[in-house]
């Protein structure tokens, strides 16, 4: 497996990436190169970040993202290949494979202005920064009406390569504490681009989720346990009834105390950091499993030849960039707000009040539908 990674620049300065895995772009026979002639204003700056002092999390607040390009007509795709619609896109070239670029409103940059204040109104109990970091777009296919799971496994594996390179550019750069490869997809859940694409956050901090995590994989190691996911993945092997599906390096569960209506975790079998850190045989194996996984979800509330498209958050959980690499493991974790066909779960009070969780259903009959629907 080759993929070969070529860089360009956009009007305006942000970095692009082509990751092609075809000729003659793979051998450098020819390149995807092309100017980017659009006339493009300043890329967008960082924003401003502020801790709560409740809950000791940083805010990101990203307003001038207000103004970012909402559910465009499929001729003005900004994500298909430039020449395809009626203006040019955000990728010059006229095709290509899977591609990487810099968001053009993101809501983290390592563009920084100097006006941002280290306290709000000037009180110690608002620390606040700039919202530095990076934000990154990933195209998994230039077919704007394609999905990750109608890829080819050649093609998701060149996918797994770019977050992967990306997972390891994006964590060496000054000041990425935490790096957050995911997918969005669905209106359901404020897609706001119909192309099957996918999102890098580079943070300037450690998120809240894997800040808890550490803790609690802390205290689990300090009362004689091993690495906290990879106990977890054992114990769901152990019991089998969550068991989606299986290979030799990674397996899918639904977690035993699952919050969503539909949940399943991805756990390789090695301890590793994140997916700069997989070897060939387990980026290879994760390929295939990931796109039966997303497969099986279109048949959650379907069946095959009648699949129910699933909206979903996907989300590559890597440790953090400086710290506890030997207490978190690397873990995709999916899931869906959709309960039944035309039935969204919403995050009401005792979810968005105080972050308890109720679920309608159990992990186990979430499991074994999942298993119901393999291929
Ligand atoms: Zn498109």
């Amino acid at each position: 497996m080759t993929v070969r990674r070529t860089r360009d620049v956009l009007a305006d300065g942000r970095e692009l990436f082509y990751f092609d895995d075809t000729e003659p772009f793979v051998s450098g026979a020819a390149t995807r190169v092309v100017p980017d002639t659009r006339p493009l204003g300043p890329a967008g700056v960082a924003g401003e970040r502020r801790r709560d002092p409740l809950t000791g999390d940083w805010v990101v607040l990203a307003a001038h993202r207000m103004d970012r390009t909402f559910l465009p007509p499929a001729d003005e795709c900004p994500l298909c290949p430039s020449g395809r619609g009626s203006v040019p896109s955000e990728v010059p070239s006229a095709e290509y494979d899977v591609v990487v670029f810099e968001n053009r409103f993101p809501s983290l940059s390592t563009r920084v202005p100097d006006d941002v204040p280290a306290l709000v109104d000037g009180e110690a109990l608002w620390p606040s920064a700039a919202a530095d970091g990076r934000c990154e777009v990933v195209c998994f296919t230039s077919d704007h009406d394609g999905t990750f799971g109608n890829l080819t496994p050649t093609r998701a594996r060149t996918v797994i390569d770019a977050w992967a390179d990306r997972t390891a550019d994006l964590s060496a750069l000054t000041g990425v504490a935490q790096v957050f490869c995911f997918e969005n997809r669905g209106a359901e859940i404020g897609v706001t681009l119909a192309h099957p694409h996918g999102q890098i956050y580079a943070y300037p901090f450690v998120a809240p989720r894997t800040e808890r995590l550490l803790q609690l994989a802390a205290g689990h190691r300090a009362g004689g346990g091993g690495d906290l996911v990879g106990d977890v993945l054992a114990a769901e092997r152990r019991a089998g009834a969550r068991v989606v599906l299986a290979g030799e390096h990674w397996t899918a569960y639904v977690p035993a105390a699952a919050r969503w209506p539909v949940e399943v975790h991805l756990t390789p079998h090695r301890h590793v950091p994140d997916l700069a850190a997989l070897d060939d045989a387990e980026r290879d194996e994760l390929a295939v499993v990931y796109l039966e996984l997303v497969r099986r979800l279109d048949r959650f509330h379907g069946d095959p030849s009648a699949p129910v498209r699933l909206p979903y958050v996907a989300g590559w959980h890597q440790a953090p960039v400086g710290q506890g690499r030997d207490l978190v493991r690397l873990q995709l974790q999916v899931t869906s707000v959709l309960r039944a066909p035309g039935k969204l779960k919403y995050l009401a009070g005792s979810e968005s009040g105080m972050g308890a969780f109720i679920n309608d259903t159990t992990p186990e009959r979430i499991a074994a539908r999942l298993r119901e629907v393999a291929a």
